[in-house]
């Protein structure tokens, strides 16, 4: 809902200017949103809302979750069972633990990167015939999920608007964000980029900071 225009019509609403009909912008449009962005005044930004549709590992959902100014709606294990869909990670991507930052992985691969995957896929393997084994016995589902593994992938909606999607840009997209959220921050980046083409560009010139 909304685009660059609604970030200005809820901006100069402040001095009571007349409604623009118009959806052409102009240079004066994208001054005051760059200016707007520039000095913190938000609450324009949240005239423009989002929703968007993820299929995410728990693990990736979890920290997503941590941001209480999106609305969320997620699949529920106990309604449904969950397909046997799991994060694999790409060979590249499987590197080493960091010694210098604990939250943090190295940038070069795993020698036993090949091993590692083959871990990860046979023990999810186990854990869905588990599942599997334990729904043929009629236990409930709100039960047998206990034994899924955070790889496993979930799907939600989220819903929030332009001010708090910078503000979880602006975390996600950071060096220290994990790589497998920030793919997703990226692409929801991507995505947003021809609906707010202005106030993403401020955002990255103003709020986004990203170091080497
Ligand atoms: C790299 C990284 C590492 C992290 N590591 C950990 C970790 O080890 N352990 C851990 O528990 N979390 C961790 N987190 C999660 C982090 O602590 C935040 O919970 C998460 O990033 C959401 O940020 P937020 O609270 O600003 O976002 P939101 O929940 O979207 O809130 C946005 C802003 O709204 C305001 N706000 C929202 N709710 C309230 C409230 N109830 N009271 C007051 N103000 C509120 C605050 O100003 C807040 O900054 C990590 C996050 C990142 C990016």
């Amino acid at each position: 809902m909304g685009d660059d225009l609604s970030i200005v019509r809820s901006a100069r609403v402040s001095y009571d200017a007349s409604w623009r009909k118009t959806t052409t912008k102009t240079s004066g449009d994208a001054e005051l949103i760059r200016y707007l962005k520039r000095n913190g005044h938000n609450t324009p930004f949240e005239s423009v809302v989002f929703t968007f549709e993820i299929i995410a590992p728990i693990f990736v959902t979890r920290q997503w979750m941590r941001h209480r100014t999106q609305s969320y709606n997620e699949v529920s294990a106990r309604y449904t069972e969950l397909p046997n869909k799991f994060f694999v990670p790409e060979l590249k991507d499987i590197t080493y633990q960091s010694t210098y930052n604990k939250q943090m992985r190295t940038s070069e691969m795993n020698e036993f990167a090949n091993e590692i995957r083959e871990e990860l896929i046979n023990s999810y393997e186990r854990s869905y015939a588990s599942y599997e084994a334990l729904l043929m016995l009629n236990c409930p589902r709100e039960i047998a999920r206990a034994i899924l593994p955070t790889g496993i992938y979930t799907h939600f909606f989220t819903t929030m608007n332009l001010h708090n999607l910078f503000g979880f840009l602006y975390e996600r997209l950071h060096k220290s964000a994990q790589h497998e959220i920030k793919v997703y921050a990226e692409a929801m980046l991507e995505l947003i980029t021809p609906q707010v083409p202005i106030a993403v560009e401020a955002f990255k010139e103003f709020q986004l900071r990203i170091e080497t």
